[in-house]
């Protein structure tokens, strides 16, 4: 099998496949009678957790939600711990025989059947309460492959649909040696965390992947995109030499680590890395990161059943602080929407989500979450080098008003008597065409800019950056593209402001020259990138980066610059 490799390096392993619960109306099979104490358990144990999450909603947003949202809510509640709808339930797994989720959904049909039908018009609205509160008990009895139920043994690779951020994050690293998906790319974000924690992954391979079995053996290469499925012996043993060829060659990487990256000519470049979490700066700081140039704060909020408070925040950003000791920490207010999402703000659906209520958006709506989030990074920012970046921003208006909310953070803990850095930078993502386009207007208000590549990319083309048919055009090579990022970057250095990148872009090899000849003054990446990009920056001189880019520049098409930057990199 084939699909493209987004994390380096060779694993043999067993394979564990996680796959996806079934579709309700695809479970057609009945139960045996041993099963049934254990299904009507499962109910009861659903019901528990489907009421407790409606509880938390409630709570957590009593003073936003008008009385009537809060009494439908409250309905919910009673109709799923109905004692009538536990018995219909019970009495289907047990005398025909059903697993729970097909009684939940028959009983539930027939009782909006039933209301249905009734005169009163109050009561045969309260059908949509009825099927709200069925399909939020399916939900949770469905929710069974979750991460922490899972049991891995040495040597894993993992197999999936595809893999959440949460559940990547919750992976014991100790024991998976490899990840491939059907779906993805390389900025899907179970990708990017592999690559930051130096798990080989291979994403986009295509349905035929979950043809793999549980127990398979299974080689990935996470360079070529290779994987093969119980190889004979004469394979297995060509792949554990290219394996230790390929460790060899990753250690002796790790030796150019104290070397600072410079061109040949003096230019020198800071290189940091992309985290989720402080776990992670001990491999950053060993493949030489000089600091953080994205933390991403909405992986920890995705970690949590109920938004974290300002303590258990102050704990998280602290931990890093301390950690990263004098090192810079650019830390990024909270991402959330688009492929990234949290249940217990019980977004709506949305038909666009990445062009949707997404991040900034989110912060200047919910400005209490906001506001808690940048309190809770200023009173850390007394123990290390922290600096606020936030994402998403389109226009001046949006940035001024992020800077109207931290001013005001910063007061409440002034009158409070807290400490806090009162000289703490604040910079944007570019990654809204808009932002790039006007760098020059926002230094007025940012302090730095970093490049999200992965989100400009996408904005920038029209392309869905999840969407496997269109992703031969997400290519950061294109001509328009790569214009819009010189300008972003010039207009920024017009002011005096440093420009960093910190989407995927950073560390293609194939892209340094460019990135350097452009004038980028910051690369910041996955940890196991750094060691490859600080050598091909070592190697040049920056006088032939520029005109390397200059020269790609009067190309046409992105193949021809990939080409024509193939040729300069050998
Ligand atoms: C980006 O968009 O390039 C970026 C770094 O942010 P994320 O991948 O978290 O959206
Ligand atoms: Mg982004």
């Amino acid at each position: 099998m084939k699909g493209t490799g987004v994390s380096p390096g060779i694993s043999i392993g067993t394979a564990y496949v996680i796959r996806k619960a079934p579709a309700v109306n695809a479970i057609t099979n009945t139960i045996e009678e041993k099963d049934k104490p254990a299904e009507i358990s499962n109910f009861d144990k659903a019901v528990k957790e489907a009421t407790g999450e409606v509880n938390r909603i409630i709570d957590l947003n009593r003073s936003r939600f008008k009385p009537e949202d809060i009494a439908i809510l409250e309905t919910q509640t009673e109709f799923i711990g109905d004692s009538q709808i536990r018995s219909d339930v019970q009495d289907k797994i047990l005398n025909e025989n059903l697993p729970a989720v097909v009684a939940v959904r028959e009983v539930i049909q027939s009782m909006v059947q039933m209301f249905g039908e009734m005169d009163d018009e109050y009561l045969r609205a309260r059908r949509t309460d009825i099927q709200d509160a069925g399909k939020r008990i399916i939900k949770h009895l469905l929710k069974d492959d979750s991460e922490s139920a899972r049991r891995y043994t040495e040597n894993t690779i993992l197999i999936a649909e595809d893999i959440s951020p949460t559940d990547a994050l919750s992976i014991d690293t100790s024991l998976i040696s490899g990840i491939a998906t059907v779906e993805g790319g390389r900025t899907s974000h179970a990708a990017i965390i592999a690559r930051s924690r130096g798990i080989p992954a291979v994403a986009g391979c295509g349905p035929t992947l979950m043809e793999i079995a549980d127990n398979d053996t299974i080689i990935l290469d996470g360079s070529t995109g290779d994987i093969l499925v119980n190889p004979d012996n004469h394979k297995i043993e060509e792949y554990r030499k290219k394996k230790k060829i390929s460790d060899r060659e990753s250690e002796s990487l790790k030796l150019i680590r104290d070397k600072p990256a410079i061109t040949k000519d003096g230019r020198k470049i800071h290189l940091l890395g992309n985290i989720s979490s402080h776990t992670e700066l001990e491999h950053l700081f060993e493949c030489g990161g000089e600091g953080v140039g994205l933390l991403r704060t909405e992986l920890f909020f995705m970690q949590h059943e109920k938004l974290p408070s300002e303590e258990e925040q102050f704990e998280f950003y602290l931990q890093v602080a301390i950690t990263a000791g004098k090192k810079p920490v650019i830390v990024r207010t909270l991402d959330i929407g688009g492929d990234k999402q949290v249940p217990f703000l019980s977004i709506p659906a949305e038909s666009n989500p990445f062009l949707g209520y997404r991040a900034i958006r989110i912060s200047l709506d919910r400005t209490d979450i906001f506001l808690t989030q940048i309190r809770a990074i200023l009173r850390a920012s007394v123990y290390g080098n922290l600096k606020i970046m936030l994402p998403m921003v389109s226009c001046l208006d949006e940035l001024k008003a992020a800077k109207t909310l931290i001013k005001k953070a910063e007061s409440e803990l002034s009158d409070s008597g807290i400490r806090y850095n009162s000289k703490i930078e604040t910079g944007i993502m570019l990654e809204i065409p808009s932002a790039a386009l006007m760098t020059g207007m926002l230094s007025k208000e940012s302090d730095f800019f970093s490049i999200g590549t992965n989100d400009l990319c996408q904005y920038t083309m029209a392309v869905d950056r999840m969407n496997r048919k269109v992703a031969s055009l997400y290519d950061h090579f294109n001509p328009g593209f790569l214009r819009l990022l010189k300008t972003a970057i010039d207009q920024a250095h017009e002011k005096g402001k440093s420009v960093g990148m910190c989407g995927e872009m950073s560390s293609d090899p194939l892209a340094v020259i460019l990135l350097l000849g452009m004038g980028l003054d910051e690369f910041s990446m996955p940890a196991s990138s750094i060691p490859v990009v600080k050598q091909i920056i070592n190697k040049v001189d920056y006088k032939d980066a520029k005109e390397i880019y200059n020269i790609a520049m009067t190309m046409e098409s992105s193949s021809e610059i990939r080409e024509y930057l193939q040729e300069k990199s050998k």
